[in-house]
């Protein structure tokens, strides 16, 4: 293996390890969002309005409409796991 090879498989392998990284991030950012399920201004509990086509579920809180997304699952304990639409 040449030094050439070599640099470009850990090339390579330090791609995989950020694409690895995306969702990990995503999920970290919904959760600091989703705040434990109220909202960070107010510590109002979201409420639920909508899912998405990608099954993500909209929140919004009734005091100061600010709204959040969430698509990961296991974050906010949805019904069905964000599939379809529940009330
Ligand atoms: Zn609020």
């Amino acid at each position: 293996m040449t030094l050439c090879d070599r640099v470009i498989l850990l090339t390579g392998l330090l791609m995989l390890g950020l694409l690895a990284m995306i969702p990990i991030v995503g999920f970290i950012c919904e959760r600091r969002w989703w705040n434990g399920g109220k909202c960070p201004n107010d510590g109002i509990p979201w409420r639920y309005f909508d899912t998405d086509s990608q099954g993500g579920r909209g929140y919004t809180c009734d005091s100061c409409d600010k709204t959040i997304w969430v698509s990961y699952p296991l974050i906010d304990n949805h019904p069905n796991g964000g599939k379809g639409c529940c009330k």
